[in-house]
């Protein structure tokens, strides 16, 4: 019945690459996990366009990338995962996912992709499982949400503007327009 966190082992690949693999690099591997799901590629240019960065941002980072044994780059701008980088690239879309599922419960709107951004690149795993476990506890046992939802309804929040998020880029995503 319990279900435990499917990629631990991308967890352990990903521990093993910490040293080198910066936050930008995990949206990299991310969004290239995501988008090669259908084909099994992604072109250079469609994960700029994905990205919003400018291409030779994308390509230098490819080439970090493979450099790391996580990425095959072939000619013509095409992106293949290696093994280790599809593994890593699954646990990085699901503890996307997992945070994300967690602020989508607490009612988190507007921001939601902003702050998921935000909290996963220092999120631990310990903390993940727990979040992932809580999650799967909400989805059994609805009637906790429709609690919860009844007791903010009593609750004052402030709605206050957060400063940060109006021109929100990914944490270590950087155009290299000021190169
Ligand atoms: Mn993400």
């Amino acid at each position: 019945m319990k279900k435990n966190f499917h990629t631990v082992r991308g967890y352990q690949l990903l521990e093993q690459k910490k040293k080198t693999l910066t936050p930008a690099m995990e949206d990299y591997l991310e969004m290239i996990y995501r988008s090669s799901l259908k084909d099994g590629y992604i072109r250079i240019s469609t994960l700029s366009a994905l990205l919003n960065v400018r291409a030779p941002s994308t390509t230098k980072m490819v080439q970090k990338l493979t450099a790391l044994d996580l990425l095959h780059y072939k000619k013509y701008g095409i992106i293949f995962l290696t093994e280790s980088g599809k593994e890593i690239g699954k646990f990085l879309l699901e503890r996307h996912n997992t945070v994300e599922t967690f602020l989508k419960f607490l009612g988190v709107g507007e921001n939601l992709l902003v702050e998921t951004e935000l909290i996963e690149h220092n999120i631990s795993l310990h903390t993940l499982q727990l979040l992932d476990i809580f999650n799967q506890f909400l989805k059994e046992n609805p009637y906790v949400k429709e609690q919860f939802e009844q007791f903010k309804k009593m609750q004052t929040i402030k709605n206050t503007t957060d400063s940060r998020t109006p021109n929100w880029k990914s944490p270590g995503i950087k155009d290299s327009k000021k190169d």
